[in-house]
């Protein structure tokens, strides 16, 4: 029977974090849990705070048909309404309910932003590395994914190599700040670099900012970008901010003062509807209203950071020093960073190799665990350094 031969592929091929996580869960199983350093996943280990219990509860006490009905396509105007107010008290902005469409995560929200505005043939620039579904999802509308490095030294966006990337098809820049995996944080001024390219180019290009490490910096201001940049959709999930990523929930934000918004609206709509992705988990649409200004608990990722960092730069690891998110980017001890990968393998340590992220001679390493695996793992660091 002929199918959907590129959906196939997806399918077939896997993608290379969850495949070291599936084989990390199996080796759990097969010689105990404390024994496997899994820094694979992005499942944060802070558990969701106690305001999402609280507003669960005061959930449950609504009629059955209104807690689980269905609710309109962009989610219920009172949740639209409280998240943007939210964003307007910490941003300075004006935008209203009608601005936001609530999604399953920032995974549909980044397919959603994704089938608004590609066309078949579009070329649409990432910054590498970076979070490798976005090829995925891009390659999902027919526009093709052109992988712009970062700086190699900071982690900022190359902005002249993302000026010269630029051709007569591109339609977009996708970034991520905070960043998975290098967990950089764009600077005001990278980002005013990237917006005055951009604002030169000879026809529209559209900013695509995804954001679901908003809130997790450990100091660094991390910049509003339509403020920076009008034409420009924001992206955003609660599976980090608020520890929910099994719940699905966050949204998609053309902001009122981007210059396509009143052709945007509707297109968002119409890319959810084609897609299916409309009312959004009626329950957590709740919950986030009740949680949206609920900071995130940063003390528990802090700690890991120090405790990894500390550990790995007294064994002669080079890393780069994460300002936000709940990664470790961390230099392969030989080019090849899945050979790296395997030696690590050997030790029970599970990073990932930088591979699927669109850069050579790395390795991820999610430090969104339980505080003592950090520790209980450094021998195992120790004896794949020895190894080099
Ligand atoms: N974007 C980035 C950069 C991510 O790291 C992730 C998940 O790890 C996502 C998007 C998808 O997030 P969600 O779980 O909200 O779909």
């Amino acid at each position: 029977m002929d199918i959907n031969e590129q959906s196939y592929a997806y399918g077939a091929s896997k993608s290379t974090i969850r495949e070291i996580a599936a084989y990390g869960a199996a080796r759990k199983a097969e010689i105990g849990a404390d024994k496997v350093f899994d820094f694979s996943l992005g499942n944060p280990s802070v558990p969701a705070p106690e305001e999402v219990r609280l507003s669960i509860e005061k959930a449950l006490t609504l009629p059955a048909v209104q807690l689980h009905g269905y609710t309109p396509a962009a989610g219920l105007p009172i949740v639209r309404d409280t998240l943007a107010k939210s964003l307007n008290r910490r941003y300075g902005t004006n935008y209203s309910a009608n601005d936001l469409y609530i999604t399953c995560g920032a995974a549909a929200a980044l397919t959603i932003s994704f089938h608004t505005l590609y066309n078949p043939g579009d070329e649409v620039i990432v910054i590498a590395p970076y979070f490798p579904e976005y090829k995925v999802f891009i390659e999902a509308t027919g526009a093709h994914c052109v992988e712009v490095l970062a700086d190699q030294k900071t982690f900022q966006i190359d902005v002249e190599a993302v000026e010269n990337a630029i051709t007569s098809k591109t339609k977009a820049v996708v970034i991520n700040s905070p960043n998975n995996p290098v967990g950089s944080v764009y600077s005001e001024q990278n980002l005013k670099d990237l917006a005055e390219v951009l604002t030169n180019a000879d026809h529209n290009i559209c900013l695509v900012t995804d954001e679901p490490y908003r809130e997790i910096v450990y100091g660094a201001k991390v910049p509003w970008v339509p403020s920076i940049y009008p034409n420009t959709m924001v992206t955003y999930s609660y599976s980090k901010s608020l520890s929910l990523p099994g719940e699905r929930i966050g949204w998609v934000l053309v902001p009122d003062t981007n210059p396509f918004h009143d052709k945007l609206i509707p297109a968002v709509a119409g890319a959810g509807r084609s897609l299916g992705f409309v009312c959004a988990p009626a329950l957590f649409q709740r919950v986030i209203a009740d949680c949206c200004d609920v900071p995130s608990n940063i003390e528990a990722y802090a700690k890991n950071r120090k405790a990894l960092t500390e550990g790995l730069s007294k064994l002669g690891y080079s890393f780069i020093e994460p300002q936000g998110a709940f990664y470790l980017w961390v230099k392969s001890l030989e080019p090849d960073a899945n050979a790296f990968f395997e030696k690590a393998k050997q030790f029970e340590l599970l990073p990932v190799p930088s591979d699927s992220f669109g850069c050579k001679g790395w390795v991820r390493v999610g430090y969104c665990v339980n505080y003592e695996i950090i520790g209980n793992s450094m021998p195992a660091w120790e004896k794949l350094a020895e190894q080099y």
